[in-house]
């Protein structure tokens, strides 16, 4: 069993790098990847970690894509991409920019509404963390607006809610340039929450695979077993690899398990190897037991 989608402390995960890798070594994991949201700050942390474990490690990350209104939402993971290509600095650092701007406006919304909340107290319940909207949910909590980050997104920070702010993307293409100029492999993550009909989702992964895109993942947490054989067709018929990650984010969702997902999920050993060779065994940012 592999695990390529994870999230850390790095980004809205509840488990440093480390210790995602032991967890993962516990599960009986045979590979993993680090994928956080739109960062790469963990992955040096992540691959020291495998080689120390003996687990198999492929850097990623997960671009949050910008897509027409009305759509879902367009995430794209990467993997074997090198932190430190400065396409990858630039790009990721502009996000990083477009975040700290979204959080301010965030504050600002939730004051609006009459909710008292100061910065210090979003931070405190960030500490190290990347700041994101579930530490917003965090110090409504704290202070009694709200008795769950579920409530929280529900009422205030979630899309179409009163304190939802939009933030900088990078537009798809731009995100498969930067995963492919650092060496990396592009991959679809969760691709029904594109929200487009069978049709069009075809068409806009035909159209992501001119741009570079390699993969589908087809196996994942939140996906029925039909949903999970609509996708392995659909890369069959698209000529695209197949991937699968339980995409765990530790405490910020408790249901999902590293590696089991719900309880069921399986992403089988197999689907590495097309994977590992597309990146090429002098890949320096995928760890693998007995190379050097
Ligand atoms: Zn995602
Ligand atoms: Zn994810």
């Amino acid at each position: 069993m592999i695990d390529l989608h994870l999230h850390s402390t790095n980004s809205d995960g509840s488990e440093t790098p480390e210790e995602l890798v032991r967890l993962g070594r516990r599960a009986g994991l045979a590979a993993m990847a680090l994928t956080d949201h739109d960062n790469m700050g963990g992955v040096e942390e992540f691959l020291s970690a495998c080689r120390t474990h003996g687990m198999t490690g492929i850097a990623g990350v997960e671009i949050s894509a910008a897509v027409e209104e009305g759509h879902g939402t367009l995430h794209i993971l990467g993997y074997g991409v090198n932190p430190q290509h400065p396409l990858v600095i630039e790009s990721l650092g502009r996000v990083l920019d477009g975040r700290a701007w979204r959080n301010e406006q965030i504050l600002e919304k939730l004051n609006g509404l009459g909710l008292e909340l100061e910065w210090a107290e979003v931070q405190a319940c960030a500490g190290e963390d990347v700041i994101g909207r579930v530490h917003f949910a965090q110090a409504l909590i704290d202070r009694d607006y709200v008795s769950s980050v579920a409530e929280a997104f529900d009422r205030y920070l979630s899309k179409g809610r009163p304190a939802y702010v939009d933030r900088y993307r990078l537009y798809p293409e731009e995100g498969i340039r930067m995963i492919r100029e650092a060496g990396g492999a592009a991959v679809i993550a969760h691709p029904f929450t594109w929200e487009l009909d069978e049709e069009k989702l075809e068409s806009g992964l035909r159209e992501l695979k001119a741009a570079g895109l390699i993969g589908i993942e087809a196996v994942y947490s939140e996906y029925t077993p039909e949903q999970t054989v609509a996708l392995l067709r659909l890369s069959k018929r698209l000529d695209l690899l197949t991937t699968g990650g339980s995409d765990y984010h530790g405490q910020a969702k408790p249901d999902i398990a590293l590696g089991r997902g719900f309880g069921s999920l399986c992403v089988p050993d197999e689907y590495l190897t097309p994977l590992l060779e597309t990146l090429g065994e002098n890949n320096p940012w995928v760890i693998a037991p007995g190379k050097r």
